[in-house]
């Protein structure tokens, strides 16, 4: 009797065990407590919208959007957006990614095989892959394929990219996304390892590992760094920006190492599991914080993930969700928002209220 007494008390004491961590999840989870932030009565934090359709400027300059991101990088597409915002002063900028063809990174058996089960799996969640964003699983890789910008031939088809988006007549810049590795480290083809193996024998007291993550980073930011002095020989007072995506592991904020005019660096991701309040404060202070520690002309920017609909390939963020990052974010001192997916956004009143109400407080239209 007494022994089945004590299994019925463990049995109890468990089940509270676990509402209270059920409880404790949907408080970072999809329902937030949004009451024990302090509200924000408007902003001058700007915000940056990627992603966006003709017709739509105008709606998203209303709801307090500063700066657009086309996620083109092709010249007709971004002439047409440039001509309709002009109306309304907001600065367009074109996306250009090293996603243009062979030679492709390379990655061992393990990761290859990881890509193939995601590339498999046609459900929304894909049991919790973050796509390039920090990984859920131990073993990740991005399901797009990036090019290796250790080659020439790479780098001139990314500055030919460059060049078609610099040259559209009133274009404000250029944003860099996917510059980055496949598999969140390092290119692991012939050309990249035997540039590592050249750069471990300069640097005699670093491990192989150590080299081979100093090489990867170093050759990433200077990648970075030439394409930027590109955009600008191009065409003088251009604008550079970028998402840093996919994440490098070794380092998840190198991103102020880059000769950006504002660096963009996730600070709340799409997918669940939803980053807690801490994660997002802590994020911010580094993007804000060390934004000038190279460059004394570079801004940080903090990246807000989400889409808001079904209509999206991703799982919707709730629009209390949304509010609670934003409200993170702000009160932990970021003054540049950048969302992405705009497009997906806009076809949700709720969440288009959200920013409205932040970034457009009591303005109406002007
Ligand atoms: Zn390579």
């Amino acid at each position: 009797m007494k022994n089945i007494v004590i299994k019925l008390l463990v049995v109890i004491l468990a089940s509270f065990a676990s509402i209270a961590a059920f409880a404790q999840e949907l408080d970072v989870g999809s329902r937030p407590d949004n009451t024990k932030l302090k509200p924000i009565k408007g902003t001058d934090a700007i915000l940056t919208a990627w992603g966006i359709v003709p017709g739509k400027i105008r709606l998203s300059r209303d709801v307090g959007v500063k700066e657009i991101v086309s996620f083109s990088s092709n010249p007709k597409a971004l002439k047409i957006l440039v001509d309709e915002a002009r109306e309304y002063n907001i600065p367009i900028y074109g996306t250009v990614v090293p996603l243009v063809g062979k030679p492709e990174q390379e990655m061992n058996d393990e990761e290859n095989a990881f890509r193939d089960s995601i590339l498999a799996d046609k459900t929304k969640e894909k049991n919790k892959y973050q796509f390039g964003g920090e990984p859920y699983h131990d073993l990740e890789v991005q399901d797009l394929s990036i090019s290796c910008f250790h080659h020439k031939k790479v780098r001139e088809k990314v500055m030919e990219k460059i060049r078609g988006v610099i040259m559209v007549d009133g274009i404000a810049g250029v944003a860099f996304d996917f510059f980055g590795y496949s598999n969140y480290r390092c290119c692991q083809c012939p050309l990249s390892m035997e540039l590592a193996k050249r750069y471990h024998k300069k640097h005699p007291k670093m491990t192989e590992t150590e080299a081979l993550e100093a090489f990867s980073l170093e050759s990433l930011v200077d990648f970075n760094n030439e394409m930027a002095d590109y955009a600008r020989s191009l065409k003088p007072g251009i604008k550079v920006r970028n998402h840093v995506h996919p994440v490098f592991l070794p380092d998840l904020y190198y991103g102020n190492r880059l000769k950006l005019d504002i660096c963009c660096q996730t600070a709340a991701w799409f997918m669940e599991p939803y980053w807690s309040r801490e994660r997002i404060e802590e994020h911010v202070r580094i993007i804000f914080g060390k934004e000038k520690q190279y460059y004394a002309f570079a801004e940080g920017a903090a990246l807000l993930g989400t889409t808001a609909t079904e209509k999206s390939s991703h799982p919707p963020k709730s629009p209390e969700r949304v509010e609670f990052e934003l409200r993170t974010m702000l009160n932990a001192g970021a003054d540049r928002i950048e969302v992405c997916s705009w497009g997906d956004v806009l076809r949700s009143p709720k969440h288009l209220n959200i920013f409205k109400r932040v970034f457009n407080h009591g303005k109406g239209r002007r």
